[in-house]
């Protein structure tokens, strides 16, 4: 008896995409399960057929390796098995492994097969948290980056099994393929992890030497990550699939990029706003002026009138950030401070001592002459 082309099994496209099979294998698993076909010969023949189809198809080394060289490429028993026998390590004890890993059931067909809902168990692989730390500029304006995470990856010797190549897990002796064994003790009996195969199901007699069975192995690898622009503190950037690998076939868990941004020396960002610091001396502050104050993208002049008074905050529109969620771009603000001029020269002194002799009335001081006229009336509030 000659194997069926693994499409045709599965009623797919050559070029079927992996949601296709997966959809065409738990409809066919379905239709052909053992346990809506009790002692239907034909019925189990398809079911083994139909997961030995997927077994190979959802797994792109395999099916690259089937699609070049047909059923020689992914069976290195062949030869052996073409008489028909049991074929491809298929027991009953996988039944219920199938059903639970794919439709999500805990009971029902694994439980009544394999005793205890057991089996080579999938497991999704850990998500991953990964720190980026970013300047402003490059959150504000967006970057792409390459980091460098530990991992755990497939082991390529034996594909993920965990066995030496050439060689394949059993079914646990002492489990019976269900992960789970029944103490008694006393009138209760305990359900427990099997601690031959803990709780896989499965044991390597022969372990991959690369990964000494584990299936995996710690590595890393390189990622580019495309950082949107108006990032900020506390965002997360999703990677979906670049977590850890499953475990005996299960997805691999996500990679979240947890964005940091360093303080700057000049700006500070609230929300979609930009704020920065600006001195100025004392004399653009009486006169008025022109200066050039840095944003993010460039120099803008900013015009500073007369009479400023320190503190005095200037909007800049459209200077601040583009918010990554949509929405309109923040504004840069500048706050001026007027400086009070240090290390004058005798004769600087000299000039503010006459100014200071035409300052009458205190009508060039408007905060000093309110303040001055506060304090008087406190005093005289005190002496009532
Ligand atoms: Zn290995
Ligand atoms: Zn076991």
């Amino acid at each position: 008896m000659s194997k069926r082309d693994y499409y045709q099994v599965l009623s797919v496209q050559k070029n079927a995409t992996d949601e296709e099979i997966k959809k065409a294998y738990r409809r066919l698993a379905m239709k052909y399960h053992p346990d809506r076909n009790p002692d239907d010969k034909t019925a189990e023949e398809a079911f083994k057929e139909v997961k030995e189809a997927y077994e190979i198809l959802s797994d792109a080394q395999k099916r690259a390796a089937y699609d070049q060289f047909g059923h020689a490429g992914v069976d290195p028993n062949l030869g052996a098995r073409a008489g028909g026998g049991a074929g491809f390590g298929f027991d009953f004890g996988d039944f219920g492994d199938i059903f639970e890993t794919v439709f999500g059931g805990s009971t029902g067909a694994g439980a009544r097969r394999g005793g205890a809902g057991g089996g080579s168990r999938m497991y999704r692989g850990s998500d991953l948290r990964y720190d980026l730390s970013l300047s402003l500029e490059e959150a504000v304006g967006g970057t792409e980056v390459k980091i460098r995470i530990p991992t755990q990856v497939i082991c390529k010797n034996c594909n993920g099994s965990g066995a030496r190549p050439g060689t394949n897990a059993v079914t646990c002796q002492r489990c019976g393929g269900s992960g789970q064994i029944r103490m008694a003790q006393g009138f209760f009996s305990v359900q427990q992890t099997c601690p031959s195969c803990r709780g896989t199901g499965r044991t390597i007699p022969d372990p991959c030497p690369n990964c000494y069975g584990m299936g995996r192995i710690q590595d890393h690898k390189t990622l580019s990550v495309k950082v949107p622009a108006g990032v900020d503190t506390g965002d997360r950037i999703r990677l979906a699939g670049e977590g850890e690998a499953g475990l005996n076939g299960g997805p691999t868990g996500d990679l979240y990029v947890q964005i940091n941004v360093r303080e700057h020396p000049i700006f500070t960002r609230e929300d979609n706003n930009l704020s920065c610091e600006v001195p100025i001396n004392m004399v653009t502050a009486a006169l008025g002026g022109e200066l050039e104050v840095p944003t993010l993208d460039g120099r803008v002049v900013l015009k500073i009138p007369p009479e400023t008074q320190t503190g005095k905050v200037f909007r800049i529109r459209g200077r601040g950030v583009r918010p990554v969620r949509g929405g309109s771009v923040g504004d840069l603000m500048c706050r001026v401070l007027v400086e009070t001029p240090v290390s004058l020269t005798a004769k600087q002194k000299e000039i503010l001592r006459e100014f200071e002799k035409t300052l009458y009335n205190n009508t060039h001081t408007p905060k000093e002459s309110s303040w001055l006229d506060s304090v008087k009336s406190f005093f005289e509030g005190i002496s009532k």
